[in-house]
């Protein structure tokens, strides 16, 4: 057991937390939306909480952290899905909320801090020069650019310009590596995918340098109709006009809106209504108009002609994982899925699986543009019974040429391509030599010869001595 009481010693001036309680609190993100990884993960916590304001101060933790031996677990605002931020091995979590300046904002790009909220990085960009960040997730109001950069994948306005791992949606990245003396390495271009999407088990992200783009008062709209598969076909057509610029386009099964959209239910018209959500940028809504009366879609809701947007929330707060959140309020026996449908029949995929499944899986799709194509990906509710059969709908899924990224696994491998990372993995051994940052995530580096045909899932050994 490592000495907390002289780690703490050597961390003074740095803001620490060793309340058991607050320290749990802490150690959680929304692995909870999953109830295999609830069973799994619920007795993890670390043992410090450090919260470091400055470069300095994180190149001082991970100092002290490496001379003893003690795990590192990184962590923005706690909202990713898989336990990303969770210390499987206990040890300290570093918290870097309190890094939170925007530095500066320049055409096209901005730099800042990793702890920076990322509605409040936007409304910096926005007031000081008219733009805003490309796509953020849904937690755009609670979640850091960090924890975005190192845990996510794409979000609101990915519709338009892909995702994180796309060349050119981060700039560069500054990371301090855990030696004994610590590295600041700026990493830009290919060298960013050494640490992006890698859960913080690479390095951390202390500066963080992402593109803008011009920003919108966008308007907020339900477009209504009484089959689902309409509302995807309407949100399929959309995605694929060139002229009408929207930033979110989510078609959402009957009857998610009408129970679980409590705010948003008035417009609703009837249970068995589906919706397309969309954002449209407000010179475009003549256009998009037009459009939606064409493709026979009704227009529930608009945010530009309701009297007061009081209590309703963003409409980007109904879609990404906000869908499954809204359900799992009303009803804690849902879960949910990551699923691809690879274009270019990827309407007919997704109308595949909705005959199969019905309202067992309630369907729910995100447009993005795909390596330059328009596709959809699907975060479908499951009505849970057991593991078996989440495990059973996960592989018809799959056998009809929809791949799952399992959303109820905590390492990255299983989460992803079921397959190591080599460029990760590599670049681990030489700025993590000792192996503490955020143990447990990356098979790779535990258990090289883990085989993942296997089928079984990896239980990462330390999480028994966690608990
Ligand atoms: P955390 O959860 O704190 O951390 C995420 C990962 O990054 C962890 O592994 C952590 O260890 C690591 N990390 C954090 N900060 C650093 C750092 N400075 N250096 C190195 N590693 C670090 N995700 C999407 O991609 N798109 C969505 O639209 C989306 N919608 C969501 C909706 C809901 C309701 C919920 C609950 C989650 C959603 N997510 C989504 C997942 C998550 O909210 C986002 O990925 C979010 O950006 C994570 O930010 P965070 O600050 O909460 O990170």
């Amino acid at each position: 057991m490592p000495d907390y009481a002289q780690i703490r010693q050597e961390l003074e001036g740095i803001s620490l937390e060793d309340n058991p309680a607050l320290v749990r609190q802490k150690s959680r993100d929304f692995y909870w939306y999953s109830p295999i990884l609830k069973e799994e993960l619920d007795n993890v916590t670390a043992d410090l909480v450090v919260s470091p304001k400055t470069e300095e101060e994180v190149i001082r933790a991970l100092k002290v952290a490496f001379a003893h031996g003690v795990p590192v677990t990184p962590r923005g605002a706690g909202t990713g899905n898989y336990g990303q931020a969770m210390p499987l091995s206990g040890g300290i979590v570093l918290n870097l909320i309190n890094m939170n300046r925007v530095k500066e904002i320049h055409p096209g790009r901005v730099i800042a801090e990793p702890g920076v909220v990322i509605a409040e990085l936007d409304r910096q960009t926005k007031a000081h020069s008219g733009q805003e960040l490309r796509f953020h997730p849904s937690t755009a109001q609670t979640a850091t650019i960090g924890g975005f950069v190192a845990g996510g994948s794409g979000g609101v306005g990915s519709i338009h310009w892909g995702g994180l791992r796309d060349l050119g949606n981060i700039l560069r990245l500054r990371v301090v590596t855990m030696e004994a003396e610590p590295r600041v390495l700026d990493l830009t271009a290919w060298d960013l995918q050494k640490v992006t999407h890698a859960y913080g088990t690479n390095g951390i992200i202390v500066e963080v340098e992402m593109p803008l783009a011009p920003a919108y008062d966008w308007v907020d709209v339900l477009v209504g109709y009484d089959d689902f598969m309409d509302a995807v076909r309407f949100g399929d057509a959309i995605a694929h006009k060139n002229g009408i610029l929207v930033k979110e386009i989510a078609p959402i099964a009957a009857p998610i809106p009408h129970d679980y959209f409590p705010r948003h239910k008035p417009f609703i018209r009837h249970r068995g209504q589906s919706i397309c959500v969309l954002m449209v940028a407000p010179h475009s809504m003549d256009a998009f108009t037009a459009f939606t009366e064409r493709q026979k879609g009704e227009i529930l809701f608009r945010s530009d002609k309701v009297e007061s947007m009081k209590g309703i929330p963003h409409a980007y707060e109904l879609a990404w994982n906000h869908t499954t959140l809204r359900a799992l309020k009303v009803d804690p026996n849902f879960t949910y899925l990551q699923v691809q449908y690879p274009g270019p029949d990827h309407v007919a995929k997704v109308g595949k699986m909705v005959k199969l499944f019905g309202d067992e899986v309630p369907g729910h799709l995100e447009f993005i543009r795909f390596d330059g194509r328009m596709q959809c990906s699907g975060l479908p509710l499951v009505r849970y019974t057991t593991r078996e059969r989440l495990e059973e709908i996960i592989k018809i899924h799959q056998d009809n040429g929809c791949p799952i990224f399992n959303p109820h696994r905590y390492t990255l491998e299983e989460g992803g391509m079921k397959q190591t990372d080599v460029v990760q993995l590599a670049f681990k051994k030489e700025t993590d030599p000792k192996g503490l940052l955020n143990p447990g995530k990356m098979i790779a580096w535990d258990n090289p010869d883990f085989d993942f045909s296997a089928g079984k899932n990896y239980l990462f050994p330390g999480l028994a001595a966690a608990g």
